[in-house]
């Protein structure tokens, strides 16, 4: 949703191009994927994850978490 251009802080010239990415993580022996958000500069290539994204991301996974954790335990939770 962010559509700001931001410039590169590595070469402050270039500006950041929102990407997303797919990364594998394992939980609890699971193979799970989670989408996560990062950036490159359309300049010197450097990939950056901003603060904002970062903590986007964090959400995304947590809830990719619990949702997994709410299938495997809603048995004995009740
Ligand atoms: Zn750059």
């Amino acid at each position: 949703m962010e559509n700001q251009l931001v410039t590169c802080p590595m070469c402050e010239e270039g500006q950041l191009l929102v990407q997303v990415g797919l990364e594998q993580v394992n939980y609890q022996g699971k193979r799970i994927t989670v989408t996560y958000d990062f950036a490159i500069c359309s300049l010197c290539g450097s990939e950056i994850v901003t603060p904002s994204q970062a903590a986007a991301n964090q959400a995304r996974s947590l809830d990719e978490y619990r949702k997994r954790n709410g299938l495997l335990t809603s048995q004995e939770i009740q």
